[in-house]
């Protein structure tokens, strides 16, 4: 190139030394294609089977995303990691708002991981979705236990109806397991119809209680105090624990009045207190006094295989009702049937009926 003229002026600049670029280019190069490249479902199995935190929260968000090519990823990363699945106890908990879920969590999960248990607490908060605001999520939760280096902490999944959210918690179980997790936690909220999902995907379920709170079922439902492998009376401490005992008593005795359990577990009545500390490894011996009976009378992996079978069913059920929804025939006429339907111009039988010849295109 040709030199440039040098005018001897104030305002000319003189040549400088080149600098070296103060920016790796590898590294940039580098995180450009990490960025670019996900990683593959085999990536992703290594990295949980590995115990790979951040690698198992990733795939966790897959399946907890909505968007079809995340779905797809997710249901090759869960298929890869059956193999290494089923070997946790799956522990239900649930108990209404204040009943001290959280509180209980904490200690009995530091308990398991002091006895280096590898735990993974996970939710299913119905409240998340409805409310935009989630009973379970929005305070500082088992702050200890989330500092454990063997515990894993994981909110709600919020997107979606109850059966979406318990769905993909159920898929979440299967990851962890994978990661090494001996004992999974499914916390929810009892208010409703959560209990029943989550007695789904357990193999324990515990009910807590609150001791002499009024309502002597506190709005708990008596099919979900059916579900119970135990119930256990919180708060147990100071000047709680005469009328806890009382409770427990009263407890046992209307357990009795129940049908026998299909697992022929007869229910325990515990009580506790997170605060002191007491009665948290009574409740462990009482889930692995529970696990033993099941694996010795062959219930366990009965109840395991009807689990299976459920979530195929409802797998499929929910496939097929999405297909058919999403059918543009469908989309196009089911409001005006609908309307027909309320004007009492069709009977909804048949206005089903000639739906469903659409979506058949018969
Ligand atoms: P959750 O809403 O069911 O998760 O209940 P929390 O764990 O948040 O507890 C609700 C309230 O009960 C809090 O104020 C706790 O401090 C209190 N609590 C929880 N466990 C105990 C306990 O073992 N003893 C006593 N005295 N209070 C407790």
């Amino acid at each position: 190139m040709k030199k440039k003229e040098s005018h001897h002026s104030a305002l000319s600049v003189s040549n400088g030394i080149e600098q070296p670029s103060s920016v790796n280019e590898a590294a940039v190069a580098r995180l450009k294609h990490q960025k670019r490249k996900p990683l593959s479902s085999k990536q992703f199995l290594e990295g949980i089977l590995s115990g790979n935190r951040i690698v198992l929260s990733q795939a966790i968000t897959l399946i907890e995303s909505s968007l079809p090519q995340h779905q797809e990823k997710a249901q090759k990363i869960i298929e890869k990691c059956l193999p290494y699945s089923g070997n946790s106890t799956r522990i239900g908990i649930t108990g209404v708002p204040g009943v001290g879920k959280s509180s209980f969590i904490e200690t009995f999960g530091l308990h398991l991981t002091s006895l280096g248990h590898k735990l993974a607490v996970l939710a299913i908060d119905p409240s998340s979705e409805r409310s935009k605001g989630s009973i379970l999520g929005d305070k500082t939760r088992m702050e200890e236990l989330s500092t454990q280096p063997n515990a894993f902490i994981r909110p709600s999944p919020s997107a979606g109806s109850l059966g979406g959210v318990a769905r993909k918690t159920r898929e979440t179980i299967i990851l962890c397991e994978t990661a090494g997790f001996d004992t999974i936690i499914i916390e929810t909220v009892g208010v409703g119809q959560s209990e029943t999902a989550v007695h789904s995907m357990v193999d324990f379920f515990l009910l807590l209680m609150l001791a002499g709170a009024g309502d002597e079922l506190q709005g708990i439902k008596r099919g979900i105090m059916e579900m119970a492998d135990a119930i256990a009376i919180t708060k147990a401490d100071y000047g709680n624990i005469q009328k806890a005992n009382r409770a427990k008593a009263e407890y046992t005795n209307a357990l009795h009045l129940f049908p026998p359990s299909p697992s022929g577990w007869i229910p325990k009545v515990l009580t506790c207190s997170a605060h002191k500390n007491e009665g948290i490894k009574e409740i462990r011996e009482t889930i692995n006094e529970y696990e033993n009976f099941i694996r010795k009378n062959g219930f366990f992996s009965t109840q395991r295989s009807e689990q299976a079978k459920y979530w195929l069913f409802d797998t499929l059920n929910r496939n097929l009702q999405d297909h058919f929804y999403l059918n543009p025939e469908v989309k196009k006429h089911l409001l005006k049937y609908q309307e027909n339907v309320l004007d009492n111009k069709i009977s909804p039988f048949v206005a089903a009926r000639k739906l469903l010849n659409k979506y058949f295109k018969e």
